[in-house]
């Protein structure tokens, strides 16, 4: 089928985040891990890729993404999605700013805007200023991320010196004034010659004021929330026509592992309730894989019963990830705990594993990757913005699920095998 919808999303999870909203409209949704090599073939009415880019050099986040929209062109896309992080994570250099105004100028789109609210999520942003529950971004546990401190938390102030063009903002007085009203002022700011409007957003209702009034832009940009509202608005007005849906949930055997890479604050809370659990939990420690290698990490996995489905993590406290960090540097301290927890899923796959529980963005791009997964078709969320996934590894049909390090409640890796099963029966 052709496609309409072209998305590009800056990390692996927050591709699986917007693949399952956008999938809760029943239009039938494929998510790419990477730009295909191979011409558009099997394409759905809504095509997201997602790319690992979020922490990668300007210039490269720009050439990748900028191939992504092209093999979406050719795919049919005709409306565009710029998918970043609800808590808008980007150093000073980009590179949400540099790629958006990339897409823009390759698309002849003169405004786009920015909205990475997810009240569901309790992401919302007012006055352009973004909040994670009761905290303003700067101040909520996004201060100690590990690649993408945030120290700052008004959106305007972060975006502008990642653009060239005039940053504004759209705020939730005139959001809450409705489609037209937001209409008339995105017109406003693009006659004042304002490229980039930030979009204020506290609830869902605001969210589906922004897709209705944007709905028509070639590119629009956000967290996965406000483009979940579009496909029933192109379903409702026969721009979008509906296809088969719900997703086939494959015969799979009970082998089970959870890798948990993300040291954000849930992930920290949903380990501790795993462990909680008397489950068998291993915990990989940087250092000692700097030292050691992960010998030690796939002879315990090897000794494990899969049908018990073991834990292994590198999830530690903000004290402990700046002590692993001062001494081998952020970059290599994350690389090193990603390659062990590739090899991990590796070991997995081959003694048997099929089910894939996955925590943390980048963690979950190492994870696909060493198990050569190139495309997902986008099953049930287990909470929102984490769909179960299925797709096939060694030509074996696995599912797997990848959490973005925030998302999903205290119970969400016990729940998610659950729900698994409970998909499986019906
Ligand atoms: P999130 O979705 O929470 O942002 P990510 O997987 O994207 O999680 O990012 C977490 C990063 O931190 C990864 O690169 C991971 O390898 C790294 N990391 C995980 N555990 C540790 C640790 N104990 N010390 C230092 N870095 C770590």
């Amino acid at each position: 089928m052709t496609t309409l919808l072209g998305c590009i999303a800056d990390d692996f999870t927050g591709a699986t985040d917007l693949a399952g909203l956008l999938a809760r409209s029943g239009v039938r949704v494929s998510l790419r891990m990477g730009v295909p090599d191979e011409a558009p073939s099997n394409t759905a009415a809504v095509e997201v890729i997602a790319l690992k880019c979020r922490g990668a050099p300007v210039a490269q986040a720009v050439a990748e993404t900028r191939a992504a929209l092209k093999w979406l062109q050719t795919a049919g896309a005709q409306r565009f999605f710029w998918k970043y992080c609800s808590t808008f994570d980007s150093t000073a250099e980009g590179n949400i700013g540099p790629v958006a105004q990339a897409l823009m100028t390759d698309l002849g789109a003169e405004q786009t805007i920015y909205c990475p609210a997810f009240p569901e999520n309790g992401r919302s942003i007012f006055m352009g200023n973004l909040f994670v529950g009761c905290q303003p971004l700067a101040e909520s546990p996004m201060k100690d991320h590990p690649l993408t401190p945030m120290r700052d938390s008004n959106l305007m102030r972060l975006l502008e010196p990642q653009v060239t063009r005039p940053v504004g903002l759209a705020d939730r007085l005139t959001v809450a004034r409705g489609v037209a009203a937001l209409k008339a002022e995105l017109d406003r700011l693009a006659a004042a010659g304002v490229a980039h409007v930030i979009v204020d957003a506290v609830a869902d209702e605001d969210l589906n004021i922004i897709a209705a009034a944007c709905r028509d832009m070639p590119l629009m940009t956000g967290g996965s929330a406000v483009a979940a509202p579009l496909p029933a608005l192109w379903l409702a007005d026969g721009t979008l026509s509906a296809s088969e849906t719900g997703t086939v949930v494959p015969d799979l055997a009970p082998g089970t592992v959870v890798l948990a890479g993300s040291c954000s604050a849930m992930t920290r809370a949903q380990v501790a309730d795993y462990i909680g659990r008397g489950k068998p939990t291993f915990r990989l420690d940087p250092l000692e894989l700097e030292a050691k290698g992960s010998l030690e990490a796939l002879d315990w996995l090897a000794s494990q019963d899969l049908a018990e489905a073991p834990l292994l993590y590198a999830t530690a406290e903000p004290e402990s990830v700046r002590a692993a960090q001062d001494k081998l540097g952020a970059a290599r301290a994350g690389e090193i705990v990603e390659q062990a927890l590739a090899a991990c899923a590796i070991a997995a796959l081959h003694a048997g594993a099929r089910r894939f529980v996955v925590a943390g963005g980048e963690t979950s791009g190492a994870v696909t990757q060493a198990l050569a997964i190139k495309q997902l078709d986008v099953g049930a969320e287990i909470a929102p913005g984490v769909p179960w996934c299925f797709s096939s590894s060694a030509g074996q049909r696995i599912a797997i699920t990848l959490k973005s390090g925030n998302f999903g409640a205290i119970d969400f890796f016990a729940g998610a095998l659950k729900i698994l099963t409970g998909l499986e029966a019906t």
